[in-house]
This record gives C-alpha cells, sequence and structure tokens, in this order.
C-alpha cells in the first residue's frame, strides 16, 4: 500500500503538488487515470451560467431551469421537445470541442508512458485530445450513441449524423417529426447510452473496454501511478474497494492533484 507520507496535504504549495506530480510521473512504470466530470468542466464544458443561456434561454424560459443538467430529466411533453433539448445538449457537449485545452495537456503528460483511463465521463473528450482508443474505458456510456429504450437488443448506434441534423432542422423548439430516432428492430424510441438505471446497454465495446482495464490492471507491476481527476463524492473513480474481506486493503481516494503508488495485489471496482 502507499504510504500515509505520500498523501498530499493541503498545506503544500502548488508548485509543490506540480513538482511531486512531475516526479511521480517520471518514476511511474504504468498510470492509471481515473476521471470524474470536475475534468470537463475545467476545460470548460459548464452546465449552467453563459453556455446555457447561449444555447438554452428558450428552454429556461419556458420551464425555468437554470441549468443543463436539469433540463435533461424534465418529462417533455413530447418525444419532438424531447429531442430539441437533448440534440443540442448532445452536440455541444459531445461535438463541439471543449473551450479549453485540458484533456490535450493530460495527454501530452502520459503520451509514450503506459497509461489507461478509466472514466465516468460521457462526453468523448479524452479521444478527442489523442488517447488511444483502447486505452480507454468509458464506464456509464457516450452522449455520441444511441441505444433501444427498452432494450430489446444491446448494440448501440453512432447518432452524430442524426444528432448533427435535429441541432440544424429544430424550429420552435421541436425537431421535425421525420428525424424522432426509433430502434431499427423494434421500433420504440431510442434513447442515449447513458447510464442512469437498469435499461442502460452495455454493448460489445464497452465489455471489451472493461476487460482491457481489467488486464492492464492484473498484468503491471511495479510502481504503478493512480491519478484521480475532477472526482466527487458522488462519483468516485477509484473505490475503496474489497469490503466484506477480512484482510481488507484500501485504495486511497485520492483528490485532484493527489498521488498515490500502489504496488501490492488488489482488486478494485468502479461505483459511480
Ligand atoms: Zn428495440
Amino acid at each position: 500500500m502507499f504510504s500515509s507520507s505520500m498523501i498530499t496535504r493541503s498545506t503544500e504549495g502548488c508548485s509543490d503538488k506540480i513538482e511531486r506530480l512531475r516526479k511521480a510521473l517520471s518514476d511511474a512504470d504504468a498510470v492509471v487515470i481515473g476521471a470524474g466530470a470536475g475534468l470537463s468542466t475545467s476545460a470548460g464544458y459548464t452546465y449552467s451560467g453563459e453556455r446555457f443561456d447561449k444555447y438554452f434561454s428558450d428552454f429556461g424560459k419556458k420551464y425555468g431551469f437554470r441549468d443543463m443538467y436539469s433540463g435533461g430529466f424534465y418529462p417533455y411533453a413530447t418525444p419532438e421537445e424531447f429531442w430539441a433539448y437533448w440534440s443540442r445538449y448532445i452536440f455541444i457537449n459531445r461535438y463541439m470541442d471543449a473551450p479549453k485545452k485540458v484533456y490535450e495537456q493530460l495527454f501530452r503528460l502520459v503520451r509514450g508512458k503506459d497509461y489507461f483511463v478509466i472514466t465516468t465521463n460521457v462526453d468523448h473528450c479524452f479521444q478527442r485530445a489523442g488517447f488511444d482508443k483502447k486505452r480507454l474505458f468509458y464506464t456509464q456510456g457516450d452522449y455520441g450513441l444511441f441505444q433501444c429504450s427498452v432494450p430489446c437488443h444491446v448494440n448501440t448506434y453512432d447518432n452524430e449524423e442524426t444528432i448533427r441534423e435535429m441541432y440544424a432542422r429544430q424550429e420552435n423548439m421541436r425537431v421535425p417529426t421525420e428525424l424522432v430516432p426509433k430502434c431499427p428492430v423494434c421500433g420504440k424510441p431510442m434513447t442515449m447510452n447513458l447510464r442512469s438505471d437498469d435499461t442502460f446497454v452495455e454493448d460489445e465495446g464497452w465489455h471489451a473496454a472493461a476487460e482491457r482495464y481489467s488486464n492492464f490492471l492484473r498484468t503491471r507491476r511495479g510502481k504503478v501511478l493512480y491519478l484521480e481527476l475532477g472526482v466527487g463524492y458522488n462519483t468516485p473513480v477509484f473505490c475503496s474497494s474489497r469490503t466484506g474481506k477480512k484482510t481488507a486493503h484500501y485504495i486511497g481516494k485520492q483528490r485532484i492533484s493527489d498521488v498515490a503508488y500502489q504496488t501490492e495485489e488488489y482488486e478494485e471496482r468502479w461505483c459511480a
């Protein structure tokens, strides 16, 4: 287990933390990045304020929403209105580049290293910044994929063309009816491939990524740097695990800028 002396203290200066991280990265044989929503917020994917007002002022006026997140839960009366909202949401948070180059900077730090990323983020920022998709595991889905809402089968479907068209052709907070996506198998409505309940589809790609992640953890030895970025207590990525085992060890949850080494055998699960 990592030593308690490795835990970054809040009194430590910022430049000291950066230096510690630089050294930890250069010493590490492998790096596991766990990333949550805060990383995308720091990249400028904010869900309220100016961005909300720019793209959702009409919905805000009609329903009183103050942020995109709240509007995503609203039970819209028609699929045309639902998709007017969600196509904007997906378009600006998945297909438009993030305003700041945070992911690109992170990629420069690990490029050439033996790394793996596990993330609860569904916005595709890692891939757009150049991270190898074979070294990524998106546990909670992807805004860029549709799935059957039932679901009657476990395939997912790239939605870029449909989302762009819905975004471009909507009027008065409605998309044209012919653009409302239907399941190609059962004809029921399609929905986003996002984990919110037990209808979430874990498709072939999801399982392949889960297996690659598991293999990475199992096969790396030496100094493994765990870097957890932008997570809150609601959506941790590295969880303390092995509860229920008397010989429990824990992987401590590290906040942004903190680092830890873990070199012993361990298990891990995600619980976001
Ligand atoms: Zn279906």
